[in-house]
C-alpha cells in the first residue's frame, strides 16, 4: 500500500510498505478515503513542530470505510463508512477518568505524534470511529475534526440560541464556528483583517461582519450587542486578540481562547472580576464527535464552501506547497483516496 511520509521539513515521499494488520480484538482496520490537511500539519511540514518524530505520515482528519474487525469490535462492521476522532489519551489518569480526554497530559493525536491518514490503511481502536450515512459524501465526513474543533468550543462556552457571539478570524476554524453556532440558533459577528475572507463568513451565515483592519471592532460590537456580548471567540488564536476580549464581552459574558500562542496577553484582572466573565480554553474536541455526526445527517455544514481544493494522494507534495502559496484564499484542501 501506499504510506505519505514526510521525510524531512518541506518533503514528502510516497513509500510502498506493508499493510496493517489488527494485532488487538477492539482494533478496526480502515481504508482511507479522504483527508483534510489541517494548519497543524502544515505547521509540520514547515518543520515548525519539534514534538513530531520524523519520518511521519500526517493526516488526522480521515474519513474511509471499515474492512476489517477486530473480534471485540461491536461499533462499527465490514463496508461501515467512517470518520476518526483523532485524540489519543490514556485513558487510566484521573484527567481522563473524569472525562477530560483531550487534556490528558499524555494525550496524542493521530498524524502528529503517532501515524495518521495520508495512507491507504489504517489500523485504529474502535472507539476512535463513528459511521456515518451514504447520504454524506467521504469528503464532507473529513470535515468532521474540524468541526468538532468547533463543537467543543460551542459546548465550553454553552451557547444558547438568545447569544450574541462575536467570532474573531474567518479561517477555517472561524467558519466552522459560525456554522455551529447557526445551527443552534444564536446570532453571530465576525471579524477579520482580511476582508476577502468576510464574504465566506456571511455565506456560513454570519449576521454581520466587521473589517477590523479599517474598522473599529468595538464599535461594531457595541452596534451589533449593546453592552457587549455574550460570548466573544478567538479563532485566529493570538495574545493580541486575546487581549481584547474582556473589552468587547457584557458583564457576565464567556471568552473562549484556543490559541497556542506564547507571548503573554496583558488583562488587568479588574476587567475580569468587575464583569465576572468566565474564560475557558478550549483544545482539540472531547468526544464531540457524535454532536458533528449529527450536523452532517442535517445537512448543517456546507460542504462547497469548505472544500477548497482536492488533490489525489501521488499529488500530496503540491497540494501541501500549493496550499501554502494560497494563504489566505484556500479554507480546506483535500487529499483523495
Ligand atoms: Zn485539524
Ligand atoms: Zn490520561
Amino acid at each position: 500500500m501506499r504510506a505519505a511520509k514526510l521525510i524531512s521539513a518541506g518533503k514528502i515521499e510516497i513509500e510502498e510498505t506493508e499493510k496493517p494488520v489488527i494485532m488487538h480484538p477492539d482494533e478496526v482496520l480502515v481504508e482511507v478515503k479522504a483527508v483534510g490537511i489541517c494548519g497543524t500539519d502544515l505547521h509540520i511540514f514547515r518543520g515548525e513542530r519539534d514534538d513530531v518524530e520524523l519520518p511521519r505520515v500526517m493526516g488526522h482528519e480521515l474519513s474511509g470505510i471499515v474492512r476489517e474487525t477486530g473480534a471485540q469490535v461491536t461499533r462499527v462492521k465490514t463496508g461501515d463508512r467512517v470518520v476518526l476522532d483523532p485524540v489519543f489519551a490514556c485513558g487510566e489518569c484521573k484527567t481522563c477518568k473524569c472525562g477530560h480526554v483531550n487534556v490528558c497530559s499524555s494525550v496524542k493525536c493521530y498524524g502528529v505524534q503517532m501515524d495518521g491518514g495520508f495512507q491507504d490503511y489504517i489500523v485504529v481502536e474502535e472507539s476512535h470511529l463513528y459511521p456515518f450515512g451514504e447520504d454524506v459524501s467521504f469528503e464532507a465526513a473529513a470535515l468532521a475534526e474540524p468541526f468538532s474543533i468547533a463543537a467543543n468550543i460551542v459546548a465550553r462556552t454553552g451557547i444558547m440560541p438568545e447569544d450574541k457571539v462575536v467570532v474573531m478570524g474567518s479561517g477555517t476554524i472561524g467558519l466552522c464556528i459560525v456554522q455551529a453556532i447557526k445551527g443552534i440558533g444564536a446570532e453571530v459577528l465576525v471579524s477579520d483583517v482580511v476582508d476577502s475572507k468576510l464574504s465566506r463568513a456571511k455565506e456560513a451565515g454570519a449576521d454581520d461582519t466587521v473589517y477590523s483592519r479599517v474598522h473599529s471592532l468595538e464599535d461594531a460590537v457595541e452596534g451589533f450587542a449593546p453592552g457587549g456580548a455574550d460570548v466573544v471567540i478567538d479563532a485566529v488564536g493570538i495574545a493580541a486578540l486575546t487581549e481584547q476580549m474582556p473589552d468587547l464581552a457584557a458583564p457576565a459574558g464567556r471568552l473562549a481562547v484556543i490559541g497556542f500562542d506564547g507571548e503573554p496577553a496583558g488583562i488587568p484582572p479588574v476587567k475580569i472580576t468587575k464583569k465576572e466573565l468566565t474564560i475557558v480554553g478550549s483544545r482539540m474536541n472531547c468526544r464531540r464527535f457524535p454532536k458533528v455526526m449529527e450536523w452532517l445527517r442535517e445537512g448543517k455544514i456546507n460542504e462547497e464552501l469548505m472544500i477548497s481544493r482536492k488533490y489525489p494522494v501521488e499529488e500530496i507534495q503540491r497540494a501541501f506547497e500549493e496550499t501554502l502559496a494560497d494563504g489566505q484564499d484556500t479554507v480546506k484542501t483535500l487529499i483523495l483516496f
